[in-house]
Parts: structure tokens; C-alpha cells; sequence
């Protein structure tokens, strides 16, 4: 096995990316950079993540520094990255480790997993790269390196039990935050989904998948489930001076803590005639724009049907929430979904005589 585990380190040594979180060579490993990273790349690609990552560690260049930031302006500066969940506890993350952890990461996944936003995944690939503990991280691109290699016939998620215990027999113990790396660059790069280029792979000789001709089959995976269809209406309610409403959804929900316009509660039947206004922040007329926004989440797809009503200045001082002009949006962290909703909108109404 050894050789193939000398076969990869060289081939990342001579062909690994070169990513502005990663030491190479003799450089110095940066845990801050390393965590950083790992957070902004749960569920984003490497591509996405290059320009926040560079403008989080100019912004905040240590967990201090981040701990002392407004959680407003994480959020803001993270939008666009999408799953605002991870902004939030990077907040939490960063306070925890500048006040319980004297500003510096626990130095093992055991540790690690505790913190807020660090998951079994998470919590191996910091503890390999930034302070090189014998595990290798199983994403979905080593999975499907090791059910490859090791021609795994088990469905995923099914066959994950046995792809971890491969990973587990199969992590080197010299440089296992290298061989990490290595891994996923592989994974990214030579080991991909449907077409391996496995002339250029260094674990071609010992592949079960290329020898039996199999590897672009492989891993297999379960039907995947119809996913829920959700629908809300979204309330663009606006001042007589032009400006709309806005307010913060709540911490604990999807996008919580973002602002966004009101919308009803997001359920599986869609909200007809007189229930239309049923969640609305105030009582009018409220008109459809005519317009259906479709967005899909992780679990489930939402369609939004934005309906708009007017108030006069005096009531909208009585109600919650920031009256924000069309060109002060850009001031606020909305979810890409909101932008969304709002341009359509504000478009749309651009053309009706409001007020
Ligand atoms: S030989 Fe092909 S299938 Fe096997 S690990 Fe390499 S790229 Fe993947």
C-alpha cells in the first residue's frame, strides 16, 4: 500500500492545486485559513469560495478579529455563498475559540466536532490539514475514489459504513494531511463523476473499478426521493414614498437571521383567495405581481408568489422591520432568493400605479 500512498504524495507534489488556504513545501500551516476554508467549502466549490475567502481573512485576518465582528456584517459579506446557517456559527465558532480556546482551534477532531459549525467531516479535515491527525475527511469525492478503488457494490448512502472503514485501513501516517489534500484534488481533478481519467491516476495499477472496467458505474447510489414542492407568498408592502419593508427572518429557520421581505409561513399547499393575506404584516388589498420565482434548497423546492400592498407613512411607522429605499438595498444582506424576489418585483411594479 505504501507505494501508493508515495505514488499519490508525489503526484500532489508535482500536480496539486495551488489554493490561497493551502501550505505547500516549507510554508506554515494556517489553522485560521484552514478552518476558514473548510467552512466556506461545506457544500460550495473551490471556485466560489477563492474570492470570500480572500476578502474574509483581509477583512478579519484572525478568530479575535472575526469573534469581534457584527454578526450583520459576517452575514453581509458572506452573501451569495448561500446557506447563511454556516455564517452564523462561523460567528459563534470564531467567539467560542477567542474566548474559551485563548484564539486558538483545539488541535483534534475529537475537539474540533464540538464546536459550533464543525461536523464529523469537518472536524477530520481541519485536524489532518491544519495539524496533520491520522484520519482522512470522507466527502463525496473520496467516496467515490475509495468505492472505485476498492469496487464497493453497495449503494450510497448504504455503502458509507464500509467506504469509511476503507478510508480508515487506507490513511498513510506520514504527511495524512497531505494525503488528504491529495485526495480530494484527485477527486476533483482525475477521479471525477462520470468520465476517470485514469491513464493519469496514480492508483491505477491497484483500482479494482478500471480493472474490472467498471470505474464510471461506480459508487452506486439509491433511487434519489421526489423532493417536496413548498409554496409561500412573499409581501412587497410598499410606503407611499417608495420604500419597501423589510425584517429579519428568524435566528433558528432557513436564511435565519437574514433580512427579507415577509413572506407567509412556507408550507406544502399554496395559499388561495382570502388566506392570501393571512401572514401578511399589515392588513390591505393585496394584488398579485403575477410573477412565480422558483428556488430549490437542499430538502425541498419553494415557489414564491410576491403579491404587493401599500401603506400610508403614518401606519408604517407602527410596524416592525427597516423601510428601505429600492437603492439602499444593496446595504443589507439579502439572500440571493430575496434579490431575487425583489428585482422581479420592484420591476414589475416599476410598471403599476402604486399608491
Ligand atoms: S484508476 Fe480511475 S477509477 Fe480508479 S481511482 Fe484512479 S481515476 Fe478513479
Amino acid at each position: 500500500m505504501k507505494e501508493y500512498h508515495d505514488a499519490l504524495l508525489s503526484w500532489y507534489d508535482n500536480e496539486g492545486r495551488i489554493l490561497p488556504w493551502r501550505a505547500r513545501g516549507e510554508q506554515t500551516i494556517n489553522s485560521y485559513h484552514v478552518w476558514l476554508s473548510e467552512i466556506m467549502l461545506q457544500q460550495t466549490t473551490v471556485a466560489t469560495v477563492i474570492p470570500y475567502f480572500l476578502s474574509f481573512i483581509q477583512r478579519w485576518p484572525t478568530f479575535q478579529q472575526l469573534a469581534e465582528a457584527s454578526l450583520d456584517d459576517i452575514l453581509h459579506a458572506w452573501q451569495g455563498l448561500g446557506y447563511y446557517a454556516r455564517a452564523r456559527n462561523l460567528h459563534l465558532c470564531a467567539k467560542k475559540i477567542a474566548n474559551d480556546y485563548t484564539g486558538k482551534l483545539p488541535t483534534n477532531s475529537d475537539e474540533l466536532i464540538k464546536l459550533p459549525g464543525i461536523g464529523p467531516y469537518t472536524a477530520k479535515a481541519i485536524a489532518a490539514i491544519a495539524f496533520n491527525e491520522h484520519v482522512l475527511p470522507v466527502d463525496g469525492n473520496i467516496a467515490r475514489i475509495l468505492s472505485r478503488m476498492y469496487a464497493i457494490s453497495i449503494p450510497l448512502p448504504n455503502g458509507m459504513p464500509e467506504i469509511q472503514n476503507a478510508a480508515s485501513a487506507f490513511t498513510p501516517v506520514t504527511r495524512p494531511g497531505d494525503f488528504a489534500q491529495a485526495m480530494m484534488d484527485l477527486g476533483a481533478t482525475i477521479c471525477v463523476p462520470r468520465t476517470p481519467s485514469c491513464e493519469k491516476c496514480p492508483f491505477q495499477p491497484t483500482c479494482k473499478a478500471h480493472a474490472l472496467g467498471i470505474a464510471a458505474e461506480l459508487p452506486l447510489k439509491n433511487k434519489k426521493r421526489v423532493r417536496p414542492q413548498k409554496y409561500t407568498v412573499a409581501y412587497i408592502l410598499k410606503r407611499e414614498d417608495g420604500a419597501i419593508l423589510l425584517r429579519k427572518r428568524p435566528e433558528n429557520g432557513l436564511l435565519g437571521g437574514m433580512m427579507a421581505v415577509p413572506t407567509s409561513e412556507w408550507q406544502l399547499e399554496k395559499l388561495e383567495g382570502k388566506n392570501i393575506g393571512r401572514d401578511a404584516p399589515f392588513i390591505t388589498h393585496w394584488k398579485s405581481l403575477k410573477s412565480h420565482i422558483n428556488h430549490s434548497f437542499t430538502h425541498f423546492d419553494l415557489e414564491v408568489e410576491p403579491y404587493y400592498g401599500s401603506i400610508c407613512a403614518k401606519k408604517a411607522k407602527i410596524l416592525d422591520g427597516d423601510w428601505v429605499f429600492p437603492h439602499q438595498l444593496n446595504h443589507y444582506a439579502l439572500p440571493k432568493l430575496f434579490k431575487k424576489i425583489i428585482e422581479i418585483s420592484l420591476s414589475k411594479l416599476s410598471t403599476i400605479d402604486v399608491v
